[in-house]
């Protein structure tokens, strides 16, 4: 099976699509038009470039292949989240302390970026605050607690330690042994949010085309895009398509890996079971390599997300084996019923930290300017919630002529996967099964 046919099945029983009927439908693109910018791809990233391009005063045609939020903004485990999916020592070896500092509080900027667009634009997206991340072993709880400790001095980042005797006020599970919480980060339904987004940015002017999938990128000093039954011409355009690019952008596809990753909700717990298991009701994470990621729903449910594929097939009996995963976490479920199970690929890069930049810098030969203006976010690697935001304003903000933040990312450098585009998923197994053995050991 091909990515999009598994990403198709991997959408059909998803919690967040039941809970979330789709209301606003927006036409397919029928004609060629023209633009300042055009935006391909209508999750989180696209969404939010085209809302701070249009509070800009940009005139902005945004394209999606399906629906808004069809992607991964859709159906993540909805944890908003400070920082990068990569350790901070990633950025601080490619870019100094001084710049890793601007990048880290970028990310908190981003976290307060999703309430200031909750506030703006009344989305209702049942919004929890708080975010746990917990050590499964002594080990870990070491590592855990020297980074705290270490965040707490170089940047300034505060979060309450959590000794393993107070770890029952703040989790009913045997599997944990200590923590951090940060009251900043929380978590949502995703699916909300990224349909609140777009009817914002359709009230600010941004045309919103679905079922319009790009299929050529025309380069030049006013860039054409295509699709099957029409055409943008943009001075600019943003390419924010994940790993579902599919083509229209090679020079792209070697430096992410589509990596499946795998969500369950329960069926409603008791309210008063449901309370006791997160008391402060935040979003939690484990902190091994290949983690466990979980929640509450504003319905009482148990979200439980986990477990990785490096190929595009499916793993086998999903809904069983997360339901075993979750009630490792947590006994009391060992009966419960997983009621929905869906999932959705993250752009993996090789460092694990996002790929932001214009398609110039990827190109060699004569024909590189005329790719300057078309620019790209994408390697979110899994952590993407909070800073697609942020990573759609810093483009707002370079296409309006101040790139500093924008190049600030754009200067981490990042290796393709070995043996490119075709036989990249070999090094990546090879790789993550080491860590995997870490975690284990
Ligand atoms: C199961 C799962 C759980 C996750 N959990 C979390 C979490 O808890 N916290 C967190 O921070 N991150 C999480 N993530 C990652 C996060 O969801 C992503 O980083 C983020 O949503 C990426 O947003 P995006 O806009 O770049 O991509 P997407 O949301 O995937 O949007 C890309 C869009 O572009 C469209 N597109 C692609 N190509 C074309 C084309 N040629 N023409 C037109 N349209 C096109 C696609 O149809 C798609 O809708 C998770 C991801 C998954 C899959």
């Amino acid at each position: 099976m091909t990515l999009l046919q598994t990403d198709l099945e991997l959408t059909k029983n998803s919690y967040y699509a039941a809970t979330a009927p789709r209301g606003q439908r927006y036409p397919a693109l029928q004609s060629n038009v023209d633009a300042d910018v055009a935006v391909v791809g209508g999750g989180l990233a696209g969404l939010s470039a085209a809302i701070e391009l249009a509070d800009r005063g940009y005139s902005v045609v945004l394209l999606e292949a399906r629906q808004v939020g069809w992607g991964a903004s859709g159906r993540n485990g909805g944890q908003a989240i400070a920082g990068l999916a990569c350790d901070q020592s990633v950025v601080e070896s490619e870019l100094g302390r001084g710049d890793a500092r601007l990048v880290w509080d970028m990310t908190m900027e981003a976290l307060r970026l999703i309430g200031q667009r909750r506030a703006r634009f009344g989305i209702e997206c049942d919004w929890r605050g708080g975010y746990l991340g917990l050590a499964v072993n002594e080990r870990k709880a070491r590592e855990l607690r020297a980074w705290h400790d270490q965040m707490q001095r170089d940047y300034g980042y505060e979060t309450r330690w959590i000794a393993p005797q107070e770890m029952p006020q703040w989790i009913a599970s045997p599997r944990f042994h200590s923590g951090i919480h940060d009251p900043q980060g929380g978590h949502l339904h995703p699916l909300k949010y990224s349909m609140g987004l777009a009817a914002a940015a359709a009230s600010l002017g941004v045309r919103i085309h679905e079922d319009s999938a790009v299929t050529a990128i025309q380069p030049g000093p006013v860039t054409r895009v295509r699709t099957a039954q029409g055409s943008v011409s943009a001075s600019h355009v943003l390419l924010a398509g994940n790993v579902y690019l599919q083509g229209i952008a090679p020079v792209l596809e070697s430096r992410v890996m589509p990596v499946g990753t795998y969500v369950v909700a329960s069926e409603a717990l008791d309210a008063k079971l449901a309370e006791s298991l997160i008391p402060s009701g935040s979003a939690v994470c484990d902190t091994n390599f290949v983690l466990d990621y979980f929640r509450p729903t504003a319905d009482h449910r148990m979200l439980y997300g986990g477990r990785v594929s490096y190929s595009t097939a499916t793993p086998m009996n999903l809904a069983a084996s997360m339901q075993r995963r979750m009630a490792r976490s947590f006994p009391q479920l060992k009966n419960t019923k997983v009621e929905y199970a869906w999932g959705g690929f993250v752009d993996i890069s090789m460092n694990r930290a996002p790929d932001f930049g214009r398609l110039s810098e990827r190109m060699h030969g004569a024909q590189r300017s005329e790719w300057a203006n078309v620019y790209y976010l994408q390697g979110f690697s899994g952590h993407g919630l909070a800073l697609t935001g942020l990573a759609g304003k810093l483009v707002a903000e370079a296409i309006a002529g101040d790139a500093e933040r924008f190049d600030t990312f754009a200067r981490i450098r990042h290796r393709p996967f070995p043996g490119g585009r075709l036989l990249r998923t070999p090094a990546l197994v090879a790789g993550m099964a080491y860590y995997r053995l870490r975690d284990l050991l």
